[in-house]
């Protein structure tokens, strides 16, 4: 692998979903349930030549309307606030294609875009026969990078690969059959974005997976090589922990929903 160089890191929270209640988030649940908000992000990242990747791309207004879900601002409205035009990104990691990670293709006409070969393979093949399965997928958003296919604009991964001095991307499966996180060195060392590797924090703490799942065994791997790739427990940024938002220092000019990772945290409460 060649030196890495060190990345910025923006988390974007572009939507949230306050009603959401702790049962929602484990398998191992305890009688006490209640409220346990989730957030929905995207991520950014920028070194000192102005190269940009991003991290997955949201979900637009008919998803949000379907699901009661609420749109806060729109991925690229979020990547405006730091300085990032959408229009212009060319490279796109889709980490897994579930409806919160894989819309808005429009808002990126220049991106490649870079997923699993499992992940497609998963979202256009026998398994989406079953209900539990498809309905965490968009149809609408599925055909998007189909044509994105078709008009070579999607590279494919097949495990792990560097894309670019100081990140990679690595498959661990689980919550969906292609599902990829990617490794990050910034000036505090290596950062993994887990994506919905790990939902929460309390997900990896307890050991205790996220429901919404393909293969648990492969889940809880996934736990592990989060643990791996990443130098300490403070360098591990769940999917959709709010925590995210307190923990870590704002960014700049959009103080409101961004976040810096490759800055140390404020707290760890
Ligand atoms: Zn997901």
């Amino acid at each position: 692998m060649t030196d890495p160089v060190e990345w910025e890191i923006f988390a974007l929270k572009y939507a949230e979903r306050p009603d959401a209640m702790k049962h929602e988030h484990f398998v191992f649940t305890d009688a006490h349930d209640g409220p346990m908000p989730m957030d929905y992000f995207i991520w950014a990242l920028r070194n000192e030549t102005g190269r940009i990747i991003v991290i997955d791309m949201g979900f637009e207004e008919k998803e949000a309307k379907k699901r009661g879900r609420k749109i806060l601002r729109t991925p690229a409205e979020a990547l405006s606030g730091v300085g990032i035009d959408a229009a212009t990104v060319e490279e796109l990691v889709i980490s897994h294609m579930h409806y919160d990670h894989c819309g808005n293709a429009h808002q990126f006409p220049n991106a490649m875009f870079f997923v699993q070969e499992r992940e497609m393979a998963f979202a256009t093949g026998r398994h989406m026969q079953h209900k539990t399965f498809r309905n965490i997928f968009a149809v609408d958003y599925v055909v998007d990078l189909i044509r994105a296919l078709y008009r070579d604009r999607v590279t494919f991964v097949d495990g792990m690969v560097e894309m670019a001095p100081g990140v990679t991307l690595h498959h661990v499966g689980g919550h969906t059959d292609g599902l990829q996180i990617v490794r990050v060195w910034t000036a505090r060392g290596w950062v993994v974005l887990a994506a919905d590797a790990a939902h929460l924090y309390a997900n990896l703490n307890d050991v205790n997976p996220f429901p919404l799942v393909f293969n648990v065994a492969d889940m809880l791997s996934g736990y592990q090589t989060i643990e791996t790739l990443a130098d300490t427990p403070q360098h591990i940024i769940p999917g959709h922990d709010p925590l995210v938002m307190s923990r870590f220092p704002a960014a700049e000019g959009a103080e409101k929903y961004a976040v810096r990772l490759d800055l140390d945290p404020l707290n760890w409460d």
